[in-house]
């Protein structure tokens, strides 16, 4: 995965540290950060952005700095796949379709994701030509695309074989099947007088099975009908 941003750093703590962190230090996923300054006309302020066409408050991203950057980026990446590689670029986007665990299982299969941020009022729309979906994290706006596309690399990348250490757990996750996950207990068995539910310690794997299950769908129609009607 490529993401491309004005702010590289910002990626520094979750690219570095915990599930990713470890993924990335076993050579099972390969994500590059890439600086959008760097594809600026390399004027001494390296800009990106210019006011918007027709008016109004804030600054666009300019399209040749993106092109740029999507350009080196698929050239150095084809030269890695022989000249074969397909690349899906997803810009960041409050106006996309806001993610969801299917959308984010269809984009680990892909072979190669760039992830674009966008920042100030978006990018220019001529972009677009070059971008293969936008992708929202939710009907709220933020300042920039980066913690959306932390949220869509770890939300991807987690489900990438081997990232998680047991694939078990992932399909038991809420989502998965359009269902919550079941509540989860961990020691002390009992806990400021609350019992931990006596199926648990049974040691009964069917019951215990048919326990979560139920309660998987408890919780659904509890916390998330609209899973169960759709
Ligand atoms: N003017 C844009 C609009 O109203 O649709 C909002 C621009 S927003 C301030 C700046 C950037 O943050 C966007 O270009 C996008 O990359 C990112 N962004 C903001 N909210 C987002 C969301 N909910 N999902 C994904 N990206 C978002």
């Amino acid at each position: 995965m490529d993401i491309v941003t004005l702010f590289p750093a910002m990626f520094e703590g979750p690219m570095t540290q915990s599930l990713l962190g470890r993924a990335r230090d076993r050579g099972l996923i390969n994500v590059q950060i890439h600086d959008l300054r760097r594809y600026s006309a390399g004027d001494r302020h390296r800009t990106v952005d210019d006011r918007p066409y027709g008016g109004g408050p804030g600054m666009v991203l300019q399209a040749e700095p993106i092109y740029k950057a999507l350009k080196a980026i698929k050239a150095a990446g084809t030269r890695d796949f022989g000249g074969k590689q397909k690349f899906y670029v997803i810009y960041m986007s409050p106006q996309g379709r806001v993610l969801t665990q299917k959308q984010a299982l269809d984009i680990a299969a892909r072979p190669w994701v760039i992830v674009l941020c966008g920042h100030y009022e978006g990018v220019d729309e001529r972009i677009m030509d070059f971008v293969d979906e936008e992708v929202s994290i939710g009907d709220y706006v933020l300042t920039g695309g980066e913690l959306p596309a932390m949220v869509l690399a770890e939300t991807v990348l987690r489900l990438i074989p081997g990232v998680v250490k047991e694939p078990g757990s992932l399909l038991e996750e809420s989502f998965q099947e359009r269902r919550l996950d079941f509540p989860h207990y961990t020691r002390p068995s009992v806990w400021r007088q609350r019992r931990v539910p006596a199926v648990l310690l049974s040691g009964n794997h069917q019951a215990i099975k048919a326990w979560r299950s139920k309660r998987a769908q408890s919780a659904t129609l509890k916390k998330r009908p609209d899973l169960l009607s759709r």
